[in-house]
C-alpha cells in the first residue's frame, strides 16, 4: 500500500494501467492524496475565459454523475488531505471562485439535481457588487457578484462558503499584518454573517508567497487553493494545494476525462518538462494578474 507516501502515478498493477488506458474512468493514480478539486468562476454565456457555458457545465455534470463519480465537500476533503486520511475513489471536489450571481442561477439547480456538494469563495468586502478585478472590454461581461441574501440562499442548498479575501488584492503586494487582515477579517465575517465554518482560502489570482504562508498559519486556515494545474497535495503543506482549472477541460468531455483522471496532470507534467519556462495558461501569473487585473477575454 501507498499510505502516506506521495507517489501519484503509481498504478496497483499492469491490469489497474490497462484498463485505466481503456476505460478512462477510474483514476490512474491510486495514491490517497489525490483529489480532482475543479476551479471553475461563473457559469454563462458570456464566452470569456472564466465562462463555463451552462449547457456544457450541466453536460459536465451529467458525465459525472453516470459514471458513479461523488463530490466530497471542500471542509471535509481538506481534513482528509491535511490527515493523509482516505479519499474514496472516484470523487472530487467542486470550487466555484468569486461567489458570482449565475452560480445560484445556473450552477445551484444542477448540481441539486444530481446531488453534488459545492463550495464558493467570497470576497466579503465586495458582496452584491462587480468583480472589479476583470477587465472586460465590451462586449466581454460577467456577472455580478452574489450579494448576501444570495449567498445565503447557496448555504441553505448546502454549498460551504469559505474565505477570498475582503478586497481579492494581490496578497504578495502586501505586507505580511494587511494580508493577514485580509484572510482574517473574511473568514470572521463568513462565520459572522452565515455560521459557517469556512476555513479554506482561495488566493485571489492563484497568487502566494511566504508571508501568505505566515498570515494563514496566524489566522489558523485549515488550506489554502491556488489555480496552479495539478490534483496531488501534500498534507505537509496544505497552503498551496492545486486545482483543475476548469479551462482545461471546458471544451470536451473527453478532456474532462483526461483532467479527472490524472492522464491530463501527467501530459501537462511531460510537456512542461519538455517545453520549461514556456508554459502559459489559465491564470497563471502575467503582467496584468501582478498589477491585480485579469483580462477575461478568450
Ligand atoms: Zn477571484
Amino acid at each position: 500500500m501507498l499510505g502516506n507516501v506521495i507517489h501519484p502515478y503509481r498504478v496497483s498493477s499492469r491490469l489497474d494501467a490497462a484498463r485505466s488506458i481503456l476505460t478512462m474512468d477510474e483514476p490512474v493514480v491510486r495514491s490517497a492524496l489525490v483529489l480532482p478539486i475543479l476551479a471553475y468562476h461563473s457559469i454563462d454565456e458570456f464566452g470569456t475565459s472564466i465562462s463555463v457555458a451552462p449547457e456544457v457545465f450541466r453536460r459536465q455534470m451529467r458525465w459525472f454523475s453516470v459514471h458513479g463519480w461523488t463530490t466530497l465537500g471542500l471542509g471535509d476533503a481538506a481534513n482528509r488531505l491535511r490527515s493523509g486520511g482516505k479519499i474514496p475513489p472516484k470523487s472530487f471536489v467542486l470550487t466555484f471562485d468569486d461567489g458570482m450571481a449565475s452560480l445560484l442561477t445556473e450552477a445551484a439547480p444542477v448540481l441539486s439535481e444530481h446531488g453534488f456538494q459545492a463550495a464558493t469563495f467570497v470576497v466579503t468586502g465586495l458582496v452584491g457588487r462587480e468583480p472589479v478585478w476583470y477587465r472586460m472590454p465590451a462586449p466581454y461581461r460577467t456577472t455580478p457578484l452574489l450579494d448576501r441574501a444570495g449567498l445565503e440562499q447557496l448555504v441553505e442548498m448546502g454549498w460551504e462558503l469559505h474565505p477570498h479575501t475582503h478586497d481579492h488584492p494581490v496578497l504578495p503586494h502586501l505586507p505580511l499584518e494587511v494580508q493577514a487582515d485580509q484572510i482574517g477579517r473574511c473568514q470572521s465575517l463568513i462565520r459572522e454573517w452565515f455560521g459557517q465554518a469556512g476555513g479554506v482560502l482561495a488566493y485571489p489570482f492563484g497568487q502566494l508567497n511566504e508571508d501568505t504562508r505566515r498570515a494563514m498559519k496566524q489566522c489558523e486556515m485549515r488550506a489554502g487553493v491556488t489555480l496552479q494545474f495539478g490534483s496531488r497535495h501534500d498534507p505537509a503543506d496544505p497552503y498551496a494545494w492545486p486545482r483543475i482549472g476548469s479551462a482545461w477541460f471546458k471544451r470536451s468531455i473527453f478532456r474532462q476525462r483526461l483532467a479527472v483522471t490524472g492522464w491530463l496532470e501527467r501530459y501537462v507534467s511531460m510537456r512542461s518538462l519538455v517545453k520549461k519556462g514556456r508554459e502559459r495558461h489559465f491564470l497563471t501569473p502575467t503582467a496584468e494578474t501582478t498589477r491585480g487585473l485579469i483580462d477575461v477575454r478568450e
